[in-house]
């Protein structure tokens, strides 16, 4: 049964939502503060997060930011309630997956847990058993983690080390689009921060040297304003 935690300090929209994850199958666990919530979200190992913005003790963007940041990718939906929250989260610079405003129906809800529940599984699928976390293989793209081995339709690419980095970052996010800066953090690390022009370079000649005969290079896409996406 996978397990869905809810970080939400209203009571009302907590328990109805508990009521109809239970109702699908779902095992659900509620935190009622940011504090307690955080805490659950690392002991319970939960398969997806929902998580409300203006909580009691830590709020769900410094929650979405902390988890990221120790690595732990669990998916996460934001539940927003006023305007200015959507458009700060549509750009889901801190990491979130998904979001959906307040009020919503929880058949609406339902069916985006499902969708980003499989979008995640697709992703994760991606990373094959026996030589498990070592090979990503996305249709003809194979990236070997250790031996720094990338091969679009077993053509060997001949790749700088900033372009593999940026080319494994993509793709062990594959589906989920990262910001600029969250590319020049992951792969260039802090002392670039700023300078995302940097990114679009090594994006470009990355796609030029993932051309071949079939796809084109078309794996990364762009997200006008926001970043790019491993499809
Ligand atoms: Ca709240």
């Amino acid at each position: 049964m996978q397990k869905i935690l809810i970080i939400e300090d209203e009571p009302n929209i907590r328990e109805l939502v508990l009521y109809n994850l239970n109702q699908n199958g779902y095992e659900g666990i509620g935190a009622e503060d940011g504090v307690q919530g955080l805490a659950l979200a690392e002991s319970e190992r939960p398969d997806l997060i929902l998580l409300d913005i203006m909580l009691p003790g830590k709020n769900g963007y410094d929650i979405c930011k902390e988890l990221r940041g120790k690595g732990n990718k669990t998916p996460i939906i934001m539940l927003t309630a006023k305007n200015e929250e959507i458009d700060k989260v549509l750009g889901l610079e801190f990491g979130a997956d998904d979001y959906i405003a307040k009020p919503f129906s929880t058949r609406e809800l339902m069916a985006r847990i499902k969708a980003v529940l499989r979008r995640y599984d697709n992703s994760t699928e991606q990373v094959k058993n026996g030589d498990a976390q070592k090979e990503i293989k996305i249709n003809d793209l194979s990236i070997n983690i250790d031996s720094h081995v990338v091969k679009v339709a077993g053509k060997t690419l001949d790749l700088t080390l900033k372009e593999f980095d940026l080319l494994r970052v993509l793709a062990e996010n594959r589906g989920r689009v990262m910001t600029r800066d969250q590319l020049l953090d992951r792969v260039w690390g802090f002392e670039y921060f700023g300078e995302t022009r940097t990114v679009d370079v090594h994006v470009r000649y990355l796609r030029k040297k993932l051309e071949n005969d079939n796809n084109e290079g078309n794996y990364i896409q762009t997200v006008r304003g926001i970043g790019y996406k491993m499809l």
